[in-house]
């Protein structure tokens, strides 16, 4: 796996752990893209001189002053993103938080080209129209979440009639143990603690309300075509069973190791193959695994998502969007941390379910579900 990176959310947590993975493979970095300019792209600008920078946004002064630090004139608007990664011959990261992510993941299907995906939105708000693109078109996606990861390589080589059921493992975030009572007074502070992983703030608020499990709960369904009752959750706090097969033999496939990010995006560059990485020695002799089964009293958005997913169609885009909201929301201080989920819940009933056929039909959705649960987050305040 020799292609060139287009590295989306190149600043993000993603971004910045691919790129170093990339430099231990001796790849070449073709395109960086992120949302906004920043001191943190223009270094990485300067650090591969070759490579094309993209911005989504900013104002004309931050775009000037950007490009004196750059040294050279960047690629500008989303639609440069897009056709950057619709840009044939190449393994597109996508990196990008939110519904724009979904875009360069079908302009990148699209082209032929292989997307190490990390935007959740694509599958979760767009899964019927990414896997409509995955039948029509040459791309593939391998996934770069620990989970599907886990999931994607145990399932390697194995006929679908053989799965028996898939099990997601969770942390359960920095609120495992508290009940439903405890959480109503937690801080944004409080939540931005998680206990094994470290990501981005919407990640970790997500994980705390366990949101982040219901969106993989949906990615796992349209990523390997799999009923919703066929998976399973387990709480792990250790995060390292990765997730699991269980085969309909009894025999279980798991995925063990450190709880690091860049194990799963090397693989989803080098997949089927692999390549030797540095990285901390990991052995399971004296580590202390538990198994638990979630709390979905205190944690309702896991049994949410499994609704949501059942629902399908705009549901799942309805439920991203406004869990984006909410969280944003929870973060400034305007709504409380059940909140989220309360929130959530209640746009999922107010925006009229349809199918999503396009990207348009995702966009869309996600729009009007914005602006419901700001009304609800307006009104509860
Ligand atoms: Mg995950």
């Amino acid at each position: 796996m020799s292609r060139p990176l287009v590295v989306l959310g190149a600043t993000g947590s993603i971004g910045t752990q691919t790129l170093e993975v990339a430099d231990g493979l001796g790849l070449e970095v073709a395109v960086l893209a992120a949302r906004r300019p920043s001191e943190a792209l223009a270094g990485l600008g300067r650090r591969y001189p070759e490579s094309q920078v993209i911005v989504a946004g900013g104002s004309a002064d931050e775009l000037d002053e950007f490009q004196r630090t750059l040294g050279r004139r960047p690629e500008r608007g989303a639609d440069a993103i897009i056709e950057a990664a619709g840009n044939p011959g190449r393994v597109v990261v996508n990196g990008i938080v939110g519904a724009a992510g979904l875009r360069a993941t079908v302009a990148a299907i699209e082209a032929g080209n292989r997307v190490a995906l990390a935007n959740k939105e694509s599958l979760v708000a767009g899964g019927p129209v990414v896997v409509a693109a995955l039948e029509n078109h040459g791309g593939e996606i391998i996934p770069v979440d620990s989970e599907h990861s886990a999931l994607y390589q145990c399932l390697a080589g194995e006929p679908a009639e053989s799965v028996s059921r898939l099990i997601l493992t969770a942390s359960g975030g920095p609120f495992r143990g508290r009940s439903r009572e405890d959480l109503a007074e937690v801080t944004p502070r409080e939540a931005l603690q998680h206990p094994t992983w470290d990501m981005g703030r919407r990640i970790t608020i997500d994980s705390a309300t366990m949101f982040n499990k219901g969106l993989e709960i949906i990615e796992t369904h349209f990523l390997f075509g799999i009923d919703y009752d066929r998976i399973e959750v387990v709480v792990h706090p250790q995060s390292i069973l990765h997730s699991a097969v269980e085969f309909v033999d009894g025999s279980w496939k798991g995925h063990f190791g450190n709880p690091d990010m860049r194990i799963p995006i090397q693989y989803a560059l080098t997949a089927p193959e692999r390549a030797v990485a540095p990285g901390d020695p990991f052995t399971l002799a004296g580590m202390d695994l538990t198994f638990e089964e979630p709390d979905r009293k205190a944690f309702p958005a896991l049994d949410l998502a499994f609704e949501v997913g059942r629902k399908g169609g705009s549901a799942p885009a309805v439920m991203n969007a406004a869990d984006e909201v909410a969280v944003e929301a929870f973060l400034q201080g305007r709504l409380g941390f059940l909140g989220i989920t309360d929130v959530v819940r209640r746009t999922v009933g107010e925006v009229e379910w349809r199918k999503v056929e396009t990207v348009e039909d995702v966009v869309e959705v996600d729009s009007e579900a914005r602006s419901a649960a700001a009304g609800l987050i307006a009104g509860v305040c």
